[in-house]
């Protein structure tokens, strides 16, 4: 079994600290260490688009070939909500979205990255209260 798997089952869905709900630490998380792959139904990117078009909140990640669409999942990281100083950075590779520590995390902590280039292009206001917010996701 793959070390982060532990750490990725642990994870939970609670009341979010920023808004609506949020992704939790289950376990300590030391810095660096990895969380966990974001799942999803393996969709085309034409179709993550049309899907994506018109929606508030988006659990779409697209990639070099496919997208993750994790609209159904009940687990995992479509519940991770974006903060402009983060404790989680992503890593992605052809195939995949993976979830780093930027920091050691403590257990109960809230789970939060940086959501970059999203699809709401800068137009939805942030309210993660970071000193350093950019104002817009
Ligand atoms: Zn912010």
């Amino acid at each position: 079994m793959r070390k982060w798997r532990r750490v990725y089952d642990a994870l939970f869905v609670a009341k979010s600290r920023f808004t609506g709900r949020g992704l939790f630490a289950g376990t300590p998380i030391r810095a660096r260490a990895k969380i966990g792959d974001y799942e999803g139904e393996v969709i085309g990117l034409a179709e993550a688009r049309r899907r994506a078009r018109g929606q508030r909140i988006v659990a779409i990640v697209e990639l070099e070939r496919h997208a993750l669409d994790a609209t159904r999942w009940k687990h995992g990281f479509r519940f991770i909500n974006h903060s402009c100083d983060p404790n989680t950075f992503i890593r992605c590779t052809p195939q995949r979205a993976e979830f780093y520590a930027l920091r050691a995390i403590r257990a109960g902590e809230e789970l939060t990255c940086d959501y970059g280039e999203s699809q709401h292009n800068g137009r939805l206001p942030c309210r993660c209260g970071a000193a350093n917010c950019r104002g817009f996701i």
